[in-house]
C-alpha cells in the first residue's frame, strides 16, 4: 500500500529482460482512480539512452494482478494461503525430513541468472552451509556454459565480452554466430549499425534470416549444428591466404601447429558440402575478416547449444587468436550473455562446480579460501555435484528427492521436458520461489512470493562484466519477500542463522566481495558506495583504488604462463540427425517480445499481445510438401514429444529446418521436443538440433 506522500513513485532502474541492463526511469502515479505508468531511458554508457520494447513494458509484469502476494501450501490439492511463519516452518521442516531420511543429497537448488549478485551468491551458500547438499546448479547451464568453458580453456577466464561495447564500432569486421541480437539485446544493434556506416563488414551466421541478419554484408546460412565445421573452412582460407598475425601466434599463444595442420588436411569442397555454405561465401567471408585490421566474433546459443558447443566457441576462438584480434581497441570476442544477470549468475557459486568468483569446488585452496570466508571447516563444504538437467535425471530417478526452485521455470526450460515435468510430480517435495504461478510453481507443495527489479535493490552485472547497482524503488506488494530474505529467513528455521545474519543487500555484497576477492572474477574493490557514484565498474577489481577492466588480454592471458591456448576442432556433424521417419531440422530461439519461459512477459499485456502464441517457422516449400498453410495449427513430433504450434510460413528459413521459439509452456513447449543430449564439456544440452516430423495438427 501506499501512503499519500508516496502516491507518486520516481523509480531509477534496469530493465531485468537480458544482459544489456539498459537503465530507465519509472513512474508510478496512484494519485488518480488508476495508476499510471510512465517510462524514460536514462542514458548510460551501455544503452546510451535506448530502451526496447521489452524494457519500455517491463514494468507491466511488476504490477501485474497476477503476482504472488502470500506463501501458499498445498493443501487437499490446493494451493492455499498461509502465513510465512508456517511456510518458512513448512519448507525447513520438510526439507530437513528428507535430509534426515535419505541424507544431505536428498535435496536439490536450482538457481536462475536472473537473480541478483547478491541473490545468486546466497543461494550457493545456502546449499552449501545450510542444506550442506552438493546438488545445486542453474538454468545458466543452458545459457553460458559452453561459451564459459571455451573461455576459460582458451584465455584461461570467463568473461561475455573481453572489451567494452564502444569498442564494436571501432571493428573493421564483425562475425555475428548464431546470435540475434536485433531481437534477444535490441539496444545493441545501434553499435552494430555504427561499425558499418564506419565502413565494416559484417558477417551473420545463422540458419535464418533473422532480424539480425537484415544488416548483414554476408550471410552464411549454415545448416544447423555445423558451425565448427564452417570455422574450418574458414580458417583453411585465412591460411591459404596467409592472414594470420604470425608475430601474435608466436608471442602471445601455444598450440597453433596442431591447428593448421589438422585445418591444412581439409578439403574446402567437402566444409561446403557439409555446412551448406558455399565456398564463394566462406571465402568471401574468412578473406574478410583475415584481411580487416581490426574485428571481433560473437557468439550465442546458435552456436553454444549444442553437443559440441564448446567446441564450436573454441573454433571461433582460434580465428580470434590466428588472426590476432584480440586484446586491443577494435578487437575481442564476445559470448552475448542472454539473461538479466547471465554474467554475474554465473560467478558466485550457483553453478555445481563452482564456489564464488569462479573458485573450483574440487580444488582444496580454493575450498579452504571460502569455507574461512564462510566461517566453516573445509570438511564441511560438500563436493561436486551435477548440472542442472542431470538434477532433473536424479530427480526422475528419486535420489533427489526435495527441489527448492529459486528464479527459475525449469519444466519449461529444459530439454527433454516430456520427462522434466514427470519427474517433477515424482518429487516427495518441491518448493517454488517466484513472482508468479509458473508452470513449475503449478506444481509446487510450497510457493513464495518475491519482489521484482523494482522492489528489490542488488547488484546486476551486464554482458561487458561491468557491475550495475539496482536501487529498490517500490515497497514489495503483499507479502512478497526478497529472494535473499527468504534465504534468511530459512537458514533461521533450519538453526544455521549465524551464518546468515544479512540485514541487506550491501551486507551480501560485502561478502561477496571478500568471497571472490583473488578469484578470477575478483570484485573485491567494488562498493555500493563506489557503484552510486560511478557508473558501472568492469570486473576484475582488485582493489578499493582499481578502476576496473573494460579491456582484457592487452598484455597477457590469464593463464598462468600468460598465453592463450588454440585447440584443433573436428567438422562435427549434430549429435542428432535427421532420418527417414524423422527428415526434418528442428532448432529454437527468442522472439523480440519475449523474455526466457515467458513468465514475466506472457503477464505483460503489451508484449503478451504482440505475440500472443508460439509458432513455427516453415519454408514454402517444406510446408507445401508437408501440407500446411500459414496460420494453421501443425504438430512437431520429435522421438521424445509432441509441439503443438501455429504455421508462419517464411522464406527466411532453410528448408530443411524448422524453427519453434522457446518462450510458451505445455503443449507449445518447443522443449517437449528436444533431445537431453549434453557436452561433455560443460553439459550444455543440445537445443539446436532436433530431429523432427511435422503434420497439420487436424492429421495427427
Ligand atoms: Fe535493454 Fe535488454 Fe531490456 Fe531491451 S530487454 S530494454 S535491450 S535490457
Amino acid at each position: 500500500t501506499f501512503s499519500v506522500e508516496q502516491a507518486k513513485q520516481v523509480m531509477a532502474t534496469q530493465c531485468p529482460f537480458c544482459s544489456v541492463q539498459c537503465k530507465m526511469e519509472v513512474v508510478e502515479d496512484r494519485s488518480g482512480r488508476r495508476p499510471t505508468y510512465q517510462v524514460t531511458a536514462i542514458p548510460n554508457k551501455a544503452s546510451e539512452g535506448r530502451l526496447c520494447v521489452k524494457g519500455m513494458n517491463a514494468y507491466q509484469h511488476a504490477v501485474s494482478r497476477e503476482r504472488l502476494l502470500h506463501p501458499m501450501i498445498r493443501k487437499n490439492g490446493k494451493l492455499t494461503q498461509v502465513t510465512w511463519e508456517e511456510a518458512l516452518e513448512a519448507v525447513s521442516s520438510r526439507l530437513s525430513g528428507l535430509q534426515a531420511e535419505h541424507g544431505a543429497h536428498a535435496v536439490g537448488l536450482y538457481g536462475g541468472g536472473s537473480l541478483t549478485n547478491e541473490s545468486a551468491y546466497l543461494l550457493g551458500k545456502f546449499a552449501r552451509v545450510a542444506l550442506r547438499t552438493q546438488y545445486i546448479d542453474y538454468n545458466g547451464r543452458f545459457c553460458m556454459s559452453a561459451a564459459a568453458s571455451a573461455g576459460v580453456k582458451t584465455f584461461g577466464i570467463d568473461r561475455g565480452l573481453t572489451n567494452k561495447l564502444s569498442d564494436i564500432p571501432l571493428a573493421e569486421c564483425i562475425i555475428l554466430a548464431g546470435t540475434n541480437i536485433a531481437e534477444c539485446q535490441p539496444t545493441l544493434m545501434p553499435y552494430f549499425t555504427r561499425a558499418k556506416e564506419n565502413g565494416a563488414i559484417i558477417i551473420v551466421i545463422d540458419p535464418r534470416v533473422s532480424a539480425t541478419a537484415s544488416i548483414a554484408d554476408v550471410h552464411l546460412q549454415v545448416k544447423p549444428g555445423m558451425d565448427a565445421a564452417l570455422v574450418n573452412g574458414m580458417l583453411k582460407v585465412i591460411f591459404d591466404e596467409k592472414l594470420i598475425d604470425e608475430a601474435f601466434i608466436k608471442s602471445r599463444t601455444k598450440g597453433f601447429a596442431e591447428v593448421k595442420e589438422h585445418v591444412d588436411s581439409l578439403d574446402l569442397g567437402e566444409m561446403a558440402d557439409i555446412t551448406g555454405v558455399s565456398l564463394d561465401l566462406i571465402r568471401k567471408a574468412a578473406i574478410s575478416f583475415g584481411k580487416a585490421r581490426t574485428g571481433m566474433v560473437f557468439t550465442a546459443r546458435g552456436v553454444e547449444q549444442h553437443a559440441d558447443g564448446h567446441m564450436a566457441v573454441r573454433n571461433f576462438l582460434n580465428m580470434v587468436l590466428a588472426t590476432g584480434k584480440i586484446g586491443k581497441e577494435g578487437c575481442g570476442y564476445g559470448a552475448v550473455t542472454g539473461q538479466g544477470n547471465g554474467q554475474g549468475g554465473r560467478e558466485h557459486g550457483q553453478k555445481a562446480d563452482q564456489l564464488p568468483g569462479y573458485r573450483l569446488i574440487e580444488n582444496p585452496e580454493d575450498r579452504a579460501y571460502i569455507a574461512g570466508v564462510w566461517g566453516i571447516e573445509p570438511e564441511e563444504l560438500p563436493g561436486k555435484g551435477v548440472s542442472a538437467y542431470e538434477m532433473m535425471e536424479l530427480v526422475h530417478s528419486r535420489d533427489i528427492k526435495g527441489l527448492f526452485v529459486m528464479g527459475s521455470n525449469p519444466i519449461v526450460s529444459n530439454p527433454n521436458a516430456v520427462l522434466v515435468e514427470e519427474a517433477l510430480e515424482r518429487l516427495e517435495f518441491l518448493v517454488v520461489a517466484d513472482m508468479f504461478l509458473s508452470e513449475t510453481a503449478k506444481l509446487a507443495d510450497i510457493v513464495l512470493p518475491v519482489t521484482s527489479y523494482l522492489e528489490n535493490e542488488g547488484t546486476m552485472t551486464n554482458l561487458e562484466g561491468r557491475v550495475l547497482l539496482r536501487p529498490a524503488g517500490r515497497p514489495a506488494p503483499g507479502e512478497a519477500r526478497h529472494d535473499w530474505q527468504i534465504l534468511c529467513d530459512l537458514a533461521y528455521w533450519l538453526g544455521k542463522e549465524k551464518y546468515f545474519t544479512f540485514r541487506q543487500a550491501e551486507d551480501i555484497f560485502n561478502e561477496l566481495r571478500m568471497a571472490s576477492r583473488g578469484g578470477i572474477a575478483d570484485y573485491y574493490g567494488i562498493t555500493y558506495e563506489r557503484l552510486r557514484k560511478e557508473e558501472g565498474i568492469y570486473w576484475p577489481c582488485p582493489s578499493l583504488d582499481h578502476p576496473g577492466t573494460p579491456r582484457l588480454f592487452g598484455e597477457r592471458f590469464a593463464h598462468q604462463d600468460g598465453l592463450a591456448v588454440f585447440q584443433s576442432v573436428d567438422s562435427q556433424s549434430p549429435a542428432e540427425q535427421p532420418n527417414h521417419e524423422y527428415p526434418l531440422y528442428m532448432t529454437n530461439g527468442r522472439m523480440l517480445s519475449h523474455y526466457l519461459t515467458g513468465v514475466q512477459t506472457r503477464r505483460s499485456p503489451v508484449l503478451a499481445a504482440r505475440e500472443v502464441e508460439n509458432i513455427l517457422e516453415i519454408h514454402p516449400s517444406t510446408a507445401r510438401k508437408y501440407r500446411l498453410e500459414d496460420g494453421v495449427l501443425a504438430s512437431v513430433q520429435s522421438v521424445r514429444g509432441t509441439v503443438i504450434v501455429r504455421a508462419k510460413v517464411t522464406s527466411d528459413i532453410r528448408e530443411d529446418t524448422l524453427f519453434i521459439p522457446m518462450h510458451w509452456g505445455d503443449a507449445q513447449n518447443v522443449n517437449r521436443a528436444t533431445p537431453a543430449l549434453l557436452d561433455p564439456n560443460c553439459k550444455m544440452p543440445d537445443f539446436k538440433t532436433s530431429a523432427v516430423k511435422v503434420q497439420p495438427l487436424a492429421e495427427y
